[in-house]
């Protein structure tokens, strides 16, 4: 596994983590599958990696952090996953929900048509799920891949995009591709949840968001364009091109991450300017 930076990427990381050092309640913004848990086939299975539940309650317990998770699952599927001392926000559906710590749930409205045209498909896929696994969500309808051979899996890809592709012209609907399946949904993007979490905090707060899939790409875009101190990490083992300003990998890079995030609240390690272990983290040429 390759464990060396960019100088580019050391210096990113280096003015976020001070900024992190200076803030009242920095924003912590998290994928869930494939940035903080392995994929598995039943996403029940999908536990956060190892050591990354206890540093996750370690920087919950310091209260400062506001930590938010955001999702392409149901927002009601996490807590129970990440086992954490206190239950997180967690905005679900890539957006579309919103889950508060108090249990309060936000549910964004999808047009008469789009709700229809869901059905629909709802329906036929429930009969028939052209070779793949169909997914049921509240605000769409998604064809999963991930697991079946190459051929295979490009044969469901494209009877799905038969299928898809026409009824995203439908008003309110959109095709989301992710890396082993495509989701026709309606509702706001993880891109517009990361602005709306920014727009409702102070314009110094840093914040960053981790990811690891294509849907992860407008959060990236999104955290680019703040004003506010930011950072977008590409959380994945390969790297691919991508808006993120840094790539690391899990879990080794992650559990870094969230043990450099935690010495910035306490203001260790140099001033907290510099990498927590040179050795973790080289320079990539
Ligand atoms: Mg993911």
């Amino acid at each position: 596994m390759r464990q060396d930076l960019k100088q580019i990427e050391v210096e990113k990381l280096e003015s976020f983590f001070y900024s992190v050092q200076c803030a009242q309640a920095p924003l912590l913004l998290l994928d869930y599958d494939g940035t903080l848990a392995d994929f598995r086939i039943n996403r029940f299975e999908a536990r956060p990696w190892a050591g990354v539940r206890e540093l996750l309650a370690i920087i919950q317990k310091d209260k400062r952090t506001r930590l938010k998770v955001i999702t392409g699952r149901p927002a009601g599927e996490i807590n129970a996953m990440l086992q954490l001392p206190e239950p997180v926000e967690v905005w679900g559906l890539h957006g579309a929900e919103r889950l508060l710590v108090d249990g309060t749930r936000e549910m964004q409205e999808a047009p008469p048509e789009a709700r229809e045209k869901l059905d629909e498909l709802r329906a036929q896929l429930r009969q028939y799920a052209l070779g793949g696994l169909f997914e049921d969500k509240p605000n769409g309808v998604v064809m999963h891949w991930r697991g079946h051979p190459q051929r295979q899996a490009k044969s469901i890809e494209q009877r799905t995009r038969v299928l898809f592709e026409p009824a995203a012209e439908v008003n309110g609907l959109s095709l989301l591709p992710f890396e082993a399946g495509i989701e026709l949904r309606a509702g706001r993007d993880k891109g517009g949840a990361v602005q709306a979490i920014v727009e409702q905090a102070d314009a110094d707060v840093p914040v960053t968001y981790l990811g690891d899939d294509l849907t992860d790409e407008p959060a990236f875009s999104a955290i680019n364009q703040t004003p506010n101190p930011h950072l977008s990490v590409l959380m994945r083992r390969e790297w691919r091109e991508t808006a993120a300003e840094v790539w690391l990998q899990p879990p080794d890079q992650l559990r870094w991450f969230l043990r450099r995030w935690e010495m910035a609240l306490n203001r260790t390690g140099a001033a907290g300017l510099r990498m927590a272990d040179p050795t973790e983290i080289r320079l990539r040429a």
